[in-house]
């Protein structure tokens, strides 16, 4: 499937906000939020954009977050919001916590990555086993109990090597566990909506879809 394959930094300015989406450049003075935080294009800095936003810009304007953030595709989304609302929960907690249980956020949220972008080359290079079976869909969805370890033999690439010397001082999500010396995670339960700190109103896109 195509991927976009534009400036991340052009989508950060488009929803006026820091995605975080170019890892460690994000925290530096080079964030293009930092030095020009208004939108993208010709008319950019008219002033346009200041103008209040209807209901329906405002959840458009959300889901396109979400999936930015994540970096998930329109037709994948709008099937995992179709997955949560077949569930018993929450439709928009049960729609970040599938976001959340994809490998490749997964990868990221354990420190194996520094963007999800990055997370996701990672894991469709074939770096990681799940109990056991090598996985290399960046979209797998992970359940409680899940290990999830580098592969021995990318174990030995500088990337890994280096890795696993910072990731020893770092912290995984809540509800992860991550033993650096042996570069292997765990998943120790399902995320619930307090243990992801993603910046989204997740209701916005329930009535986006909703309408
Ligand atoms: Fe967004 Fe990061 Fe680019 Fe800043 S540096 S605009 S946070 S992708």
């Amino acid at each position: 499937m195509a991927r976009y394959l534009g400036s991340a930094c052009v989508l950060c300015r488009r929803e006026g906000e820091k995605l975080y989406l170019k890892g460690e450049r994000c925290y530096t003075p080079k964030c293009a939020i930092e030095r020009r935080n208004y939108p993208p294009g010709p008319h950019g800095q008219s002033g346009s954009f200041r103008r209040k936003l209807s209901d329906y810009a405002m959840q458009l304007r959300e889901k396109q977050k979400a999936r930015r953030i994540y970096g998930v595709f329109e037709r994948q989304f709008r099937r995992y919001f179709a997955d949560a609302t077949k569930t018993s929960g929450i439709t928009g907690a049960a729609l970040l916590q599938m976001l959340e249980t994809r490998l490749d956020n997964v990868v990221f949220r354990l420190g194996l990555a520094t963007s999800r972008k990055q997370a996701r080359q990672l894991v469709l290079h074939g770096h990681f086993a799940i109990n056991g079976k090598p996985v290399n869909v960046p979209s797998y969805l992970v359940k409680a109990g899940d290990q999830i370890v580098v592969l021995e033999a990318s174990r030995k690439s500088p990337y890994f090597q280096t890795a696993m010397k910072e990731l020893a001082h770092r912290k995984p999500s809540e509800w992860l566990s991550f033993d650096a010396q042996n570069l292997a995670g765990s998943v120790l339960n399902l995320p619930s909506r307090q243990q992801i700190d993603t910046p989204l109103k997740e209701q916005l896109i329930v009535e986006y879809y909703s309408r």
